[in-house]
Order: C-alpha cells, then structure tokens, then sequence
C-alpha cells in the first residue's frame, strides 16, 4: 500500500503518476477498502484474489466466485472513462479554489463536454456525501421537509415559498440509507420525479432493492433497481417492506434541529444536514474513529472502513469534532 509521501504534490506529479494503470487501481483501492484490501460487492468476502493483467480481482468464497473490478458500486461505475481520467479530473476539481467548468475538463483531459459534465457532476456527489462509494443492498428512500413556520409569515411570500418548495416555508430534503449501513442525504428544490430518481441513480447501486411510500415522483422506478412500495395509508410495515430506518434519521435530525432551526438558506441547511450524516454514519464509531474520519478527510483521505460501535453526542470528542468540522467544511475526497 502506497503511503502518503508516495502520492504526486503537483499537476504535472499526478499526470505521470495516474498515467499507470495499476497504480490507478491501487490507489482507489486503497482509499474505498480498509488496508486497500479488496471486498466482494456480492458476498463481502475480503479473501479475493487480484488478476493483474486484467485488473480484477476474482472472490474466492465457492458460492460466490463473482469477479469484479475497483470501479463497482462506486462513482466510476458504468462509465467508459480510465480511472486515468477520472483521477486527474478529481485532481483538478478539488484543487480549482474558484471552482471549473466542464469547459476545463474536456480541454484538460479530452472527453466530449458532455463527459466532463458527468464527470465532474459524480465528483460532485462524491464530495457532498464524502464516499466514492453508493449505497447496496436494501435502501430506503424519502423526503421531509423541514424549517419554518408558514404561520407567521405574510399570504404572498407563503404561496412563493409554497411554489419553490411545493410545502410553504419549509425546505425539502432527500434522504436514502442502507440498512445496517450509511445515510446520504440532500436539500432539493422540487420533491419531483426528476429530482429523486436522479439522486437515487447517482447515490445507489444498481440492482438494490430500493424502499419508498407510494409518493408519485418514485412511480418511474427503472427496473435497474428492485422498487418495493409502502403506502402509509394502509400499512405501515410488511414483510420486509418498511421505510423506518430513514424515519428513525429524519426524527434525529429534526430533533436536533427543533428550537434552533427557523428560517436558514437551504445552503446551510445542506451543511447542517452533512453534520447530522456524518453523525449518523459514524453513530458506531469510537470517538477516535471519527476523529480519524475527520483528520483523513482534512488531509483528504476519507475512511471508509471503520467499523462503528454506539451513538455518542455532547462529549469532548464531540466538541473537538465541531472544532475541525468548522475548518473543513467541504470534505474532499482524494
Ligand atoms: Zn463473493
């Protein structure tokens, strides 16, 4: 495994670095799985061997034998894009302090710009949720909204309000989470078909079986994923069917949210919802786990294989945590 004074410091280092195909490899390994140690996306076996030549690794369990490569279940998935690309464009966007166009991706890495606007979209979901990895498995998918008392405010600005958000003053959020497993969530503007099968495209994998209550904008489910409905208005739970556990995390972000959240920009919403994410997803966590989490995402490693154990809030790691989570309030992923 490579370690932190092997990686390139400059444009022109990452170029000849990433211009290896294997290192490419190594390095996204190294940063999705603990100790670069690969893990089989069907059967979670860590016993997988690596075959160079085609830059796969073939798992090892009988049952499983599936063979894979470093881009499934991650943002790279289902592009035809070298990791090559991917990593010098993830280079260039974490390093544009003024930010870059999809303009400035083609010319610099020579995709059409209609590439280099996906590109750099995905790098962008990366970076919000601090994972290059999607959800698997069994997801569960649905909105809130949060914020705001229409009941003070004047009739005009409630229908304004009501027309952007679709719910008065409130602000609208999209939340997915895997059972047993990490929360993605974002502030939307519309709670429409568009908006939430586009962010369940860009966040889960693709054949999960994705849970929601029977809100139209999910009607229009591709058969990618395996939609399983809920309607409220009958029951609440069957069989393995429910939408609870991100129920369970819109209660604990609105509890933590109530008295001190009013009025805010949806801006600061978005933070304020990342916090709680990163709360949540590291709820198993020892304080110094998280506090790693915290430190490898400053130096711009994030880690993904902590294992977590307990939900802790109000302590002193807490505080520390707040402290650098100030000063780095834009994870970054590489
Ligand atoms: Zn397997």
């Amino acid at each position: 495994m490579m370690s932190e004074n092997e990686l390139p410091k400059t444009l022109q280092q990452a170029v000849k670095f990433f211009s290896d195909d294997l290192t490419c490899v190594e390095f996204v390994a190294s940063r999705r799985w603990c100790d670069g140690k690969a893990v089989c996306p069907k059967c979670r076996e860590t016993n997988n061997t690596f075959m160079a030549s085609r830059k796969v690794w073939q798992c090892k369990n009988k049952e499983c034998k599936k063979q894979f490569s470093v881009k499934v279940g991650t943002i790279f998935e289902d592009s035809p894009i070298g990791l090559d690309k991917w990593l010098i464009a993830m280079w260039l966007i974490v390093n544009a302090k003024n930010g870059i166009s999809s303009y400035e991706i083609h010319r610099a890495i020579g995709v059409t710009q209609k590439t280099a606007w996906f590109v750099l979209h995905r790098i962008r979901v990366a970076m919000e949720s601090g994972s290059l990895e999607k959800l698997s498995g069994e997801v569960e998918c649905d909105e809130t909204y949060i914020g705001g008392k229409s009941i003070n405010m004047h009739a005009k600005k409630r229908k304004e309000a009501k027309m952007t958000t679709g719910y008065t003053t409130k602000s609208a959020v999209m939340g997915m989470v895997e059972r047993r497993g990490r929360v993605k969530a974002k502030v939307i503007k519309h709670a429409d078909t568009q908006t939430l099968l586009g962010l369940i495209s860009d966040n889960v994998e693709s054949g999960a079986t994705v849970m929601t209550d029977d809100h139209g904008g999910y009607r229009k489910m591709t058969d990618e994923y395996i939609h399983e409905v809920i309607n409220h208005t009958i029951e609440y739970v069957r069989d393995n069917v429910h939408t609870n556990s991100i129920e369970n995390f819109w209660s604990l972000l609105k509890r933590s949210i109530k008295g001190t959240y009013v009025s805010v920009s949806p801006e600061h919403l978005q933070k304020y919802v990342e916090e709680k994410t990163f709360r949540y997803n590291g709820r198993k966590g020892k304080d110094k786990d998280r506090f790693m989490e915290i430190l490898n995402s400053v130096s711009g490693k994030r880690l993904t294989c902590t294992q977590l154990t307990g939900y802790e809030t109000g302590n002193q790691a807490e505080e520390t945590r707040h402290e650098i989570s100030e000063k780095n309030q834009r994870p970054v992923v590489i």
